[in-house]
C-alpha cells in the first residue's frame, strides 16, 4: 500500500439521541465526503465505506482491502430519496420486499443508475440495501451521499464483526473507524437479483430463502453456490477464497457419533504431524471435546438449535483460530435450511471446499 495514514477510532454509542449531529459522526460524514475511507458497524458485519458517487474515493476500498476489481461493491442507503439515485429503474416487485425487509440485511440488484461511480460496478446493475443499524444510517444521512462499502476485512479474511476486527486489518489503511460495538446478525446480507424472472438469490445471506419465498412465491436460487464447479457464479465476489482462517479447515459431514470419530481421526493424524489443532465445535458438543482432550483449542459457534448464534459467533471464532496459531481445525456441518444456508455457504468457502462425508 502506497499511503500510510493514522486510523482514527472513534468509539460511539449507537444508542444516544440524534446520532447524526454526535461530533463524531459528523466528523465520519466529513471525511466520506472528503473521499477518504471510514469503516461503520452494519447490523450484518463492519463495512468499509467511500462516497458511491466518486471513483476516486472507491478507487481506495480496493486497495485497502486488496480486493479483486471485478468485485462489485454494495451501495448503502439511509433514506427512499437516495434509492433513486442509486437505480435507474425500481420495479414493482422490489417495494413488497422493501416494505419488509428494509432497513435489513437484503441487498436487491437493480438498474444501475448513472451518478453511480464506475468503480461500484461494471456491470450495468447495482446492489443496494438500507441498513438496519442506527450508526450507519446515521453516517450516510451525514454524509448526503449513498456510501459504497464491502466487509472491512482485508480481502479473503473472515469478515469483521467487531472494531477491533477492522482494526488488525486496516490500521494504517483507512481514515478512521467509527467503533459501535459487536454486529448483530453476523454474516453478510443476501444479494438477491430483481433484474431476472423468478428473482434469484446470488449469495445467500442475513434474510432466509423462506422469507423471500413469503413475500415473492417464487425465488430461485444461483446453481453455482450449491458448490457445483461447472457453473460460473452471476455474483463475482462469490467464486473468490473468502473468509478464510490461516490453518486448514476440514467439514466433517454425517450422522453426530459419526462425524465426531471421523473429526477425532482428523486430529489424531493432524497432531502426528506436528501440527496445532483446533475444533470448532457447538455448544452440544463442546463438553465432549473438552473432556477427550484431543485438541488445543475448542471453540463454540454457538447452539445447534438457533442457527442465528452460529451466525452471529462465526467469523469471531474463525479469528480466534488464527490469534492461536491454530493450523490445522475440523468443523460440524449444518443443515441449509434458515439461516443455516448462508452459514454453511461462509464455512464451505472458509473450509475452500474441504468437506468429508461420512
Ligand atoms: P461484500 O461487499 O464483501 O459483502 O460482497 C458483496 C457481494 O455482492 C459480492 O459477492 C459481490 O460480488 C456481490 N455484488 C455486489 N454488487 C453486485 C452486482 N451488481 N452484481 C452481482 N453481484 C454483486
Ligand atoms: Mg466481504
Amino acid at each position: 500500500m502506497d499511503r500510510i495514514v493514522e486510523t482514527k477510532l472513534w468509539n460511539v454509542d449507537k444508542n444516544v439521541e440524534d446520532l447524526e449531529s454526535c461530533s463524531q459522526v459528523v466528523d465520519a460524514a466529513h471525511l466520506i465526503r472528503e473521499g477518504e475511507l471510514v469503516a461503520f458497524p452494519t447490523e450484518t458485519v463492519y463495512g468499509l465505506g467511500a462516497n458511491a458517487f466518486s471513483d476516486e474515493a472507491v478507487e481506495k476500498i480496493y486497495h485497502a482491502k486488496g480486493r479483486p476489481s471485478d468485485n462489485p461493491l454494495i451501495v448503502h442507503i439511509g433514506d427512499m430519496d437516495q434509492l433513486h439515485e442509486v437505480a435507474r429503474e425500481v420495479p414493482e416487485m422490489a417495494y413488497p420486499l422493501i416494505e419488509r425487509f428494509w432497513p435489513g440485511p437484503l441487498t436487491l440488484l437493480l438498474p444501475k443508475a448513472e451518478k453511480i461511480a464506475t468503480q461500484v460496478t461494471k456491470l450495468d446493475t447495482v446492489g443496494v440495501r438500507m441498513p438496519d443499524h442506527p450508526l450507519a444510517l446515521a453516517l450516510i444521512r451525514a454524509a448526503r451521499v449513498p456510501i459504497a462499502a464491502p466487509s472491512a476485512n482485508r480481502s479473503g479474511r473472515p469478515s469483521p464483526t467487531m472494531a477491533e476486527h477492522v482494526r488488525q486489518d486496516l490500521d494504517g489503511r483507512i481514515a478512521a473507524i467509527l467503533d459501535g460495538g459487536e454486529t448483530g446478525v453476523g454474516v453478510e446480507s443476501t444479494v438477491l437479483d430483481l433484474t431476472v424472472s423468478p428473482p434469484m438469490i446470488l449469495r445467500p445471506g442475513g434474510i432466509t430463502r423462506e422469507q423471500l419465498h413469503e413475500v415473492l412465491g417464487d425465488v430461485a436460487i444461483d446453481p453455482a453456490f450449491e458448490a457445483k464447479a461447472e457453473h460460473v457464479p452471476r455474483s463475482p465476489g462469490m467464486k473468490y477464497t473468502h473468509y478464510a482462517p490461516q490453518g486448514e479447515l476440514w467439514l466433517v459431514d454425517g450422522s453426530p457419533e459419526q462425524a465426531q470419530k471421523k473429526m477425532e481421526e482428523l486430529i489424531r493424524e493432524a497432531k502426528a504431524n506436528g501440527l496445532s489443532t483446533g475444533v470448532l465445535a457447538t455448544d452440544e458438543t463442546i463438553g465432549a471435546w473438552r473432556k477427550n482432550g484431543l485438541v488445543d483449542a475448542v471453540l463454540s459457534c454457538g447452539s445447534r438449535q438457533d442457527p442465528s448464534s452460529i451466525a452471529q459467533l462465526l467469523y469471531a471464532r474463525l479469528r480466534e483460530f488464527d490469534d492461536l496459531g491454530i493450523q490445522y481445525m475440523v468443523g460440524e456441518t449444518f443443515p441449509k435450511q434458515g439461516l443455516g444456508m448462508a452459514v454453511m455457504n461462509r464455512l464451505e468457502k472458509a473450509a475452500g471446499g474441504r468437506i468429508i462425508s461420512v
